[in-house]
């Protein structure tokens, strides 16, 4: 059994649908179960009615949720005929008729609870199913569309749900696992899940990928594909950086690094599940599937990669200084300071620390004027808006010769605001401002990746070593 997961810009119209199902077709002996996401913008679009509802903009609100089912009922029309096409256009108008019962109770009370907001974004994820169901059957396919909220068991924090593991592995192997075994394909929605209670829960934006290795744990999978709009995981964002090449194979530690801190090419929390069921997570293109791809693979511990596997990064954070107002050497000086910290809930990124200052990175939103009170007598609080964390990440970084050397040169007269080395084995941090980020991106990534020796040596970065 594989899990096959496409993202958003995968299945957005007719023709990538049909890619979508082409791909499913010729993996059918791999007994593949689908997860999906929404079409195209969907999401988006839905969040936005949601908050005209609240607004008490009804109007507006059936408009925005209006447009995506559109799409979805033009890609039908174009997909679809006869008896298929009949009994997904009724499917859809259920589901329709559904949502816009929900956008009018929010505008009427013009209040939106988080599960309410749940209720009304997993929309897009329930349309896209059910068409691409309808299209697999209509190819002669014997295909089960499983809604995730049947297995995909969490708790109710809505909107950024946890996933209950033990349970999602017990229902999927009730309910997933046979209907692959007995032949069946299997078609679910990516980033929705449901409570004990049978209330509808989303995993926060970009949680397909996620979705996909929770299933693909729960049924023990050979593989989970996750199919998107480029070839792999690539050594830089390619938007901020188009020089970027593809990566053949990752440790799980290494992506799993690089999407905490921005790629977005995968959600932070994909690979954990993956990696304790041992399964390789490889990163696709739909539209270039002889292409590049990158594998994920479990086996990859604790070598040596010899050089930057890839660069990220993540803004806007806010760089907060405390220096302290008392003598030099008090202890107990920084319990105090990160006290603060847990009371407000503010979380920490990166941190650097000198004799009576500490520098470290929040959210954006971070409540820093209450830290400001709360540390008042003992530190003074600088803060620092809109930076951007820029990361390398490889395996063993820490013990790449000249690593530093280069990177500040690379990084010329872009001066870091403040730098994190060696809190693990295969993370470089600098913070920047963050019209500065894209810069220096580029410069690392030219230093990195494109002197001529890689340029000739390895158009496709590969990992030294595999353990066992
Ligand atoms: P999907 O809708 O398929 O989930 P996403 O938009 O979430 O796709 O993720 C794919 C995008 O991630 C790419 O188009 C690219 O812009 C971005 N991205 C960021 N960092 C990287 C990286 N290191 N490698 C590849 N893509 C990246
Ligand atoms: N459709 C959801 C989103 O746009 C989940 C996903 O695509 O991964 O965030
Ligand atoms: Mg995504």
């Amino acid at each position: 059994m594989i899990v096959m997961k496409f993202g958003g810009s995968s299945c957005a119209n007719a023709t990538r649908l049909r890619q979508v199902a082409d791909l499913v077709v010729s993996a059918r002996n791999l007994r593949p179960a689908v997860v999906l996401s929404a079409m195209g913008k969907t999401t988006n679009a839905l969040f936005a009615a949601a908050v005209a509802a609240e607004r008490g903009d009804a109007d507006a609100a059936l408009r925005l949720a209006g447009e995506p089912l559109a799409n979805a009922a033009e890609a039908a029309a174009e997909l679809l005929s006869g008896p298929h096409l009949a009994t997904c256009k009724s499917a859809l108008q259920q589901m329709q008729d559904e949502l816009q019962v929900l956008l009018r109770g929010v505008a009427l009370l013009r209040e939106l609870t988080p599960r309410t907001r749940d209720a009304i974004v997993a929309h897009g994820e329930r349309f896209s199913t059910t068409l691409l169901a309808a299209l697999l059957r209509q190819r002669g396919l014997p295909t089960r569309h499983v809604d995730a909220r049947t297995f995909l068991r969490t708790d109710d924090r809505f909107g950024a749900a946890t996933p209950l593991r033990a349970e999602i592995a017990q229902l999927a192997r009730e309910l997933v696992a046979p209907l692959l075994t007995g032949g069946e394909i299997v078609v679910t929605q990516g980033y929705v899940g449901g409570t004990r209670e049978g209330h509808t829960t989303t995993l926060g934006r970009g949680g397909s990928d996620w979705s996909a290795t929770l299933l693909g744990e729960a049924i023990g999978a050979e593989e989970v594909q996750i199919w998107t709009d480029v070839e792999g995981v690539l050594t830089a964002d390619p938007r901020f950086v188009p020089a970027a090449l593809p990566i053949a194979t990752m440790s799980p530690a290494e992506a799993a690094e690089l999407a905490a801190f921005g790629a977005k090419v995968l959600h932070p929390a994909t690979i954990q599940p993956a990696v304790e069921a041992r399964i390789p997570v490889t990163v696709r293109h739909t539209q270039r599937p002889e292409g590049n791809f990158t594998t994920i693979d479990p086996r990859i511990t604790g070598h040596s990669r010899g050089s930057v596997a890839a660069l990220a990064c993540r803004g806007p954070v806010t760089v907060l200084t405390m220096t302290s107002t008392r003598m030099l050497n008090a202890s107990g000086y920084l319990a105090r300071l990160f006290g603060a910290f847990g009371q407000l809930g503010i979380s920490v990124d990166l941190i650097a620390t000198a004799e009576v200052s500490v520098s470290c990175t929040v959210e954006p939103d971070a409540p820093v004027e209450a830290l400001a009170a709360a540390l008042a007598g003992h530190a003074r609080v600088e803060v620092a808006t809109d930076r951007t964390i820029v990361v390398a990440v490889g395996e063993g970084l820490r013990r790449l010769p000249r690593l530093l050397e280069r990177a500040c040169r690379a990084l010329g007269d872009l001066t870091p605001e403040l730098v994190s080395f060696g809190g693990n084995e295969r993370n470089l941090s600098f913070v920047v401002p963050s019209a500065d980020a894209q810069q220096a991106m580029q410069q690392l990534h030219a230093e990195f990746f494109e002197t001529a020796a890689l340029r000739d040596g390895s158009a496709v970065v590969a990992s030294s070593e595999i353990g066992s």
